[in-house]
């Protein structure tokens, strides 16, 4: 990948600034990028911003957008409040190697309906912290189509009394996923995401009513969530698999989700 121009800003104006007066390209950990495009007029590099950290505060774990999904997946904090479901739910993204690059910011911006970040972060209800807008639930940025010129600055997560667990089934354990779930007890509520359907995460809205606001849910009210969220959902078809299939898949991981998670 060429990139004629880099801005290595110092500040997030700066790096705003050339977004949209330049049309300048953000520069995540480029894994995504570098597939894609060949040249860059102008890159933007948020290295010197200092958007790599994990961090709690009050009620709530703040991640900087450069944070690379590695630092996810080992990061002691999360691993306090979350037990291994970072480590399980990225450790199926191509290798460490890649996972040292992949930022944050990288992968929720690119909204990539395989993203097995975009459903994790979907159901634990984060919040972004857009620049210049400010915060925005996750689930307004996925619906969106455009958000104009804008930088994720950093990604809030609940810290306190959240149950989730992430299911997932792919042809081999580092391939695309051909289906996500992700189910998590947040805020006295239930939430449930179905990401690579194979279109972009989302969430199962009627079936979370289901579940309500009930913990330990019984196993007919967690089939019958299961079986809403498949139908309410839309599927389709790509190189991994047809829409029936997935359509198929989806109660059984919404299933595992709820009871692993309400364990
Ligand atoms: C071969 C391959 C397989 C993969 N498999 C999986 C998989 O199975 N599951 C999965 O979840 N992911 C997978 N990924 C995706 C990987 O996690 C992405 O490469 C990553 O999500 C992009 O992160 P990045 O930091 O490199 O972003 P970049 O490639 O640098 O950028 C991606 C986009 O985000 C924009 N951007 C970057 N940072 C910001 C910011 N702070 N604010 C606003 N916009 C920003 C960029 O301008 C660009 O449009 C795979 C990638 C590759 C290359």
């Amino acid at each position: 990948m060429e990139i004629k121009q880099l801005v290595l800003a110092q500040t997030i104006e700066e790096a705003y600034e050339a977004v949209k007066e330049r049309r300048a390209t953000i520069l995540g950990g480029c894994t995504w990028l570098r597939m894609t495009t060949k040249s860059l007029d102008y890159g933007v590099d948020l290295s010197a911003l200092g958007l790599s950290y994990i961090k709690e505060s009050g009620q709530e774990i703040e991640i900087g957008a450069s944070t690379t999904l590695r630092s996810l997946e080992v990061d002691g904090l999360l691993a306090k409040h979350y037990g291994p479901l970072f480590s399980r739910t990225l450790g199926h993204i191509v290798g460490v190697q890649l996972r040292n690059l992949s930022t944050l910011g990288g992968s929720l911006a690119g909204r990539y309906g395989f993203s097995d970040v975009s459903t994790l972060f979907l159901a634990l209800g984060a919040e972004l912290d857009l620049y210049p807008e400010g915060p925005l639930s996750i689930e307004a940025y996925m619906a969106a189509t455009d958000h104009g010129p804008h930088l994720i600055r950093a990604v809030r997560i609940p810290a306190r009394q959240v149950q989730a667990s992430y299911q997932t089934v792919r042809i081999t354990h580092l391939d695309f996923p051909i289906l996500s779930v992700a189910a998590a007890y947040t805020g006295g509520l239930w939430r449930i995401a179905v990401g690579a359907r194979p279109g972009r995460a989302q969430l199962a809205a009627a079936a979370m009513q289901i579940l309500g606001g009930t913990k330990k849910p019984e196993g007919a009210a967690i089939a019958e969530a299961a079986r809403q969220a498949a139908a309410e959902l839309s599927f389709g078809k790509d190189i991994r698999a047809d829409e029936e299939y997935r359509k198929n898949v989806c109660p059984v991981l919404v299933r595992r989700a709820i009871e692993e998670a309400s364990r």
